[in-house]
């Protein structure tokens, strides 16, 4: 299936690795010029070096069609002007994807009111700072595609994560707002919310989880698994497919929607 997307521009946020890193590959894979942040510079320059390699095959090169800055996305001012920067060397974003470091692990009872302020810095403020910055002018040329990585937590609370639990669902009111908005000029917004997957945020999450439970790495990951119909954690490559997918000229029918990628995790019908 030819999902119509060679020769667009892609700004995929959060890029250096995991979910970013892997759908800034599949997009070079299908013709996308790509750009990508995140916060580490050196990390971030493998990245880039390795999606440029993935779209050797399209484009017979990739010079000049892959760009990468260090920017955290709590910085509105440097996102804005790595986004100029995009749209004068590689063309006008057509394609985004909002991402970023997951906001903290703790309850209630850990959180102070820094920390809830600085999770909606990371994951509300920025979202709304990349739409801000993409979907005019996607709107004024009529055809644009923005994908905003959330979680499960929109649809079911995860334990210890409570943060996640209540800023992402603002994410997904942003989206469908947004996609109201967008829709009647050609761009989609949607969302996906990924369960749990195998890259180094849950690395970190398992890391916690043994500190401070004593249970060994394996019990961890069971006790996770243990609640997945699937068995297993998702892989990064498979969300990533399924936000390309959500990019291609082929859902352009797709909107305003929470695409939910969990092995069966949520305990709900819809
Ligand atoms: P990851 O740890 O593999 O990668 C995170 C990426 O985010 C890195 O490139 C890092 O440099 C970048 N980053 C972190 N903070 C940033 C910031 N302030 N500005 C710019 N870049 C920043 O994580 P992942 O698994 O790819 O997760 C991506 C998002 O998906 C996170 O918000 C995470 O909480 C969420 N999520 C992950 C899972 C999972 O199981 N992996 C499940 C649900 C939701």
């Amino acid at each position: 299936m030819d999902l119509g997307l060679k020769g667009r521009t892609a700004l995929v946020t959060a890029a250096s690795r995991g979910f970013g890193l892997a759908t800034a590959r599949l997009l070079a894979q299908e013709g996308c010029k790509v750009a990508l942040c995140a916060r580490g510079e050196q990390e971030l320059a493998a990245a880039a070096a390795e999606v440029g390699a993935a779209g050797e095959e399209v484009w017979g090169g990739c010079g000049g069609r892959v760009r990468y800055r260090a920017v955290d996305v709590r910085d509105g001012a440097a996102l804005a002007d790595f986004a100029a920067e995009v749209e004068r060397e590689l063309g006008p974003i057509d394609l985004l994807l909002v991402n970023a470091g997951g906001p903290p692990a703790g309850g209630f009872d850990d959180l102070s009111p820094a920390d809830w302020e600085a999770g909606y810095r990371l994951t509300v403020e920025s979202a709304v700072g990349l739409c801000r910055l993409a979907l005019p002018g996607m709107m004024a040329r009529g055809f644009g595609r923005i994908v905003a990585v959330t979680s499960v937590a929109v649809l079911q609370p995860v334990d210890n994560l409570l943060l996640s639990n209540v800023l992402r669902p603002a994410v997904q009111g942003l989206v469908k707002s947004l996609s109201d908005h967008a829709a009647p000029r050609g761009v989609t917004v949607n969302a996906v919310a990924p369960g749990f997957h195998a890259t180094s945020a849950v690395e970190r999450l398992i890391t916690a989880k043994i500190a401070a439970t004593g249970c060994s790495r394996e019990e961890v990951i069971a006790g996770w698994t243990g609640s997945i119909p699937a068995g297993r954690l998702g892989e990064a490559e498979e969300l990533a497919a399924l936000i390309v997918f959500l990019m291609s000229a082929r859902a352009g029918y797709i909107t305003g929607q929470c695409v939910v990628a969990d092995g069966g995790w949520v305990r709900g019908a819809f």
